[in-house]
């Protein structure tokens, strides 16, 4: 017999190496569906938790999946590696596919040996449960190896190791060997939901890792906890006159993006039991719940984790846009007369390689100095309410000479005006009113005139030079394209 191979439920699910059936179809979607790559989707707790659905499903002749070359129904089955693969629900030698081997002569000598080493194991098990069960006086029936018979007249009856009452409760015990197999695991599930009673599975003992695929049936079906009843938890029901079992159970934890299980072995009275009869699930903890908070948090978790980067990758970019627009500021205004002209375009090359960096530079060959001065002069201008840099008296004037000599620069002086709420000033110095009048005349134009239209490298400096002050305020619902409503006054 090979030595027994134990997967971490979290790992993925694998398949045999070469599978006999390579290719399902599935019924709902009509799709063909590769074999290695399904089973791959899961991870192996999943898988296992497939493999009871998909068995019941046979069962009960509602089909999922089909052999792709042959089409008759097909069930996951497991290797002793725990690897997978699928079966054949029949076989008559029509598909080239052969799923069902028999087993080798000393295959099943191995079985029958086991079996009747099991069968003193069996014994064993059942009356440590019987005896811990006795111990608590809350447990009354109790009953060995009596027919249980389905009460709805359902087919078939049961024969539970051990069955037992609490309160309004009916609870049957089974023991769980290795030759226990899915077939009867699964009909003994659909058998006492039906009967609306619980089915307890213990074992004689339990390894996480060390776990036979029988375990993995029982452990999984149940939340991941499997419960031990031996020498220890018998004599320690009876001292405390309570039902004591030993679980085990997976425990989820985070570590770092990812959970990871931890096993946990504890004694624990029946009362810190919970029962679910339409899941057929004895729990001491829930895995599944547990779990999906875990990975809830690191959803949280890593949301603002991300939000945070986010927050200081802005910062960072707002600081070092912060830095360059004062630079350009500081290089136009604190112009020295004494500068010699070379040095003094090479310092602004320099600036404007920056600013090409962040796509607000001028383009072209040879960019202007001038320009770059004139919008910067603007800016200022429009912010303190008062001419920088211009040889005019007032906000007035330096809109008569945009007028004259940059129309282009109209539509974003007035927004700027508008952004840093100097508007007023200029009203107010706008004594005769030509200003007003001129705009009034021109306005229709604004929009149409090529001539009031920017460049488009200007218009993205002076947009960065003014913080975004020299394009129209976006209403709610505009939609911002890249020119920010540049043309859209
Ligand atoms: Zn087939």
């Amino acid at each position: 017999m090979a030595g027994n191979v134990t997967i971490d439920p979290l790992a993925w699910a694998e398949a045999v190496t070469k599978p006999e059936i390579d290719e399902v179809r599935s019924l709902k979607s009509g799709h063909m569906l590769d074999v290695r790559r399904l089973i791959r989707a899961f991870r192996y707790e999943r898988a296992i938790l497939l493999r009871q659905k998909l068995k019941s499903l046979v069962k009960s002749d509602e089909t999922r999946l089909v052999c792709a070359t042959c089409g008759v129904p097909v069930y996951l089955a497991c290797s002793t590696s725990k690897r997978f693969f699928f079966r054949h629900r029949h076989e008559d030698g029509s598909c080239p596919a052969v799923t069902r081997a028999g087993f080798t002569e000393a295959e099943i000598r191995a079985m029958k040996y086991r079996g009747t080493q099991e069968s003193e194991a069996h014994k064993r098990i059942k009356e440590l449960v019987l005896r811990s069960l006795s111990a608590d006086p809350r447990f009354t029936e109790l009953l060995s190896e009596k027919t249980w018979r389905s009460s709805e007249g359902l087919p078939g009856l049961r024969r539970p190791d051990v069955s037992a009452r609490l309160e309004n409760l009916r609870l049957a015990f089974e023991v769980q060997l290795s030759t226990t197999f899915l077939d009867v695991v699964l009909s003994r599930r659909e058998f006492y939901r039906s009967e609306r009673a619980a089915l307890v599975w213990v074992l004689p003992n339990f390894h996480p890792n060390y776990r036979r695929m029988t375990d993995d049936d029982i452990l999984f079906g149940n939340n991941s906890n499997i419960f031990v009843v031996d020498e220890i938890t018998a004599a320690a029901s009876e001292s405390a006159s309570t039902f004591i079992l030993k679980c085990w159970h997976r425990k989820p934890v985070i570590d770092g993006d990812r959970i990871v299980d931890e096993w946990v072995e504890r004694l624990v009275c029946w009362d810190e039991l919970k029962v679910d009869v339409d899941l057929q699930t004895v729990v001491a903890f829930d895995y599944q719940v547990e779990a999906a908070k875990l990975l809830e948090q690191i959803k949280t978790e890593k949301a603002a984790r991300i939000a945070a980067q986010q927050v200081t990758a802005e910062r960072a970019k707002a600081a070092l846009e912060n830095e360059l627009r004062e630079r350009v500021f500081r290089f136009v205004l604190d112009d020295d007369d004494n500068d010699e002209y070379m040095g003094r375009h090479k310092g602004w090359l320099a600036i404007n390689g920056c600013l090409q960096t962040q796509n607000c530079g001028l383009e072209g060959k040879y960019p202007d100095l001038m320009k770059v001065s004139r919008l910067v002069h603007l800016v200022a201008s429009a912010k303190t309410g008062k001419p920088v840099g211009f040889k005019y008296k007032n906000l007035a004037e330096i809109g008569h000479h945009l007028f004259h000599q940059h129309p282009d620069l109209l539509l974003a002086y007035g927004f700027m005006l508008r952004a840093f709420g100097t508007k007023s000033i200029l009203d107010r110095d706008d004594r005769t009113d030509r200003w007003a009048a001129k705009v009034r005349e021109e306005r229709p134009n604004l929009l149409s005139d090529p001539k009031y239209r920017m460049a488009e490298d200007e218009e993205r400096l002076l947009a960065f030079l003014s913080q975004g002050a020299s394009r129209k305020p976006l209403m709610a619902n505009d939609n911002r394209d890249q020119d920010g409503g540049r043309a859209a006054a």
